[in-house]
Parts: structure tokens; C-alpha cells; sequence
């Protein structure tokens, strides 16, 4: 098993050296992803995997933490979110992603990688977070742009199915979130799914 992971290192390596253009084989995006690494994220204490391509896409605010309008302002809403989960022994930051004011995209746990954020829709969804209070105040458009190419970017990676199915946090649990104008905002979306009937699961 070592053995084969060197071996599949070695020949990225060599690859990497041979065609230096794929060092870097992502499409570019529209927008910046930061990864974990970039917010200083710390080990996550519990790693569950996600089955993908999931059906669901489940939308969330913070309202705690407010909005972030620069990268290092949201880098740091980052960290005060993952150490308040973790707090909740969540092991991790709940959201597989989030989004900030200022347009950039945020790895929370990922694509691959179930996250805690909507009870029993968790193993099923992404949930993607848009940092901010949103009950009365819309995103700014550069928030609304960026969650909706994430989407399209995890479509494009195969971990969204194609026909997926956009929904509120509210829809799957006894909550405001992602606050009312933001609610209805992604009410006009294309893949969202008034009536959000999950099926039933096992555990
Ligand atoms: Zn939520």
C-alpha cells in the first residue's frame, strides 16, 4: 500500500517535471478558492467520506459571524467557525464550503467529505455557507455569483449530480437559516426544490 502511494507520487513527480503544465491541470476558475491550508485551517479530528456525485445542495448563513469583505477578514471567520464546531466536538468546520462578500470561495471539508450542517441531509449534500446575517439584507451579487459557479464547478468535478436539487437549511430542520431574503433569493434559482423531500434514509 506504501509502496504504491510512493510509486504514484514518483510518477506525478516525473510527470510534473516532464509537462510543467500540469502542475496545475484545474480549470481556471472564476473565481478564488482558498483552500484549507490558505485560512490556516487545523487538522480535522474526525473524516467521514461523502458518496458523490450527491443530489442535494443545502444553502446556510452564519449570522454569526457577520459579513466578510476582504480575504483575510473571511480567512479569520473561517478559523472562529471551525474552532467553534470543533468546540461542539463536530471534529471539523460544519460546511463542505463557504462563500464571502468579497466573491472568494472557502474549502470547509470539501467535496469528498461529509459534512455537519443539516442533520440527516448531511450525507447526501454539500452545504455551502454564505458568511454573513442574511434575514433582511441580500448577499452582495459577487457572494450570490460565486456560490452559484461553485456549484457549477462541482457539477463540472462530478461531485454534484447534474439534476441536483438546491434547498434552504430551513427546508431540512427547524431553523431560520439561511435567513429569509437569502431564502428567497435562492428560491429563484434554477435547481431549487420547493417541496425538498428527502428520501428516507437508513441511519
Ligand atoms: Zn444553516
Amino acid at each position: 500500500m506504501l509502496v504504491a502511494a510512493f510509486c504514484a507520487m514518483a510518477s506525478v513527480i516525473v510527470a510534473a517535471v516532464a509537462f510543467p503544465e500540469k502542475l496545475n491541470p484545474e480549470p481556471s476558475l472564476p473565481f478564488k478558492l482558498y483552500k484549507r491550508a490558505d485560512w490556516k485551517a487545523t487538522p480535522a479530528t474526525e473524516v467521514e467520506p461523502l458518496s458523490t456525485p450527491v443530489q442535494y445542495v443545502v444553502i446556510h448563513h452564519t449570522y454569526i459571524p457577520g459579513a466578510c469583505h476582504t480575504a483575510d477578514q473571511c480567512k479569520l471567520s473561517m478559523q472562529s467557525m471551525q474552532h467553534y464546531h470543533q468546540s461542539l466536538e463536530w471534529g471539523d468546520i460544519g460546511y463542505n464550503f463557504c462563500v464571502g462578500s468579497e466573491g472568494g470561495a472557502y474549502e470547509g471539508r470539501g467535496w469528498e467529505v461529509r459534512g455537519i450542517h443539516a442533520g440527516r441531509a448531511n450525507s447526501i449534500s454539500v452545504g455551502i455557507c454564505l458568511i454573513g446575517d442574511w434575514r433582511t439584507e441580500v448577499p452582495p451579487a459577487k457572494q450570490l455569483q460565486t456560490t452559484k459557479e461553485l456549484i457549477e464547478y462541482g457539477v463540472s468535478k462530478g461531485f454534484i449530480r447534474s439534476d441536483y436539487k438546491l434547498m434552504g437549511h430551513q427546508q431540512v430542520m427547524p431553523t431560520e437559516c439561511p435567513g429569509g431574503a437569502l431564502f428567497n433569493t435562492i428560491s429563484k434559482w434554477d435547481h431549487f426544490e420547493p417541496n425538498a423531500v428527502l428520501p428516507a434514509l437508513s441511519s
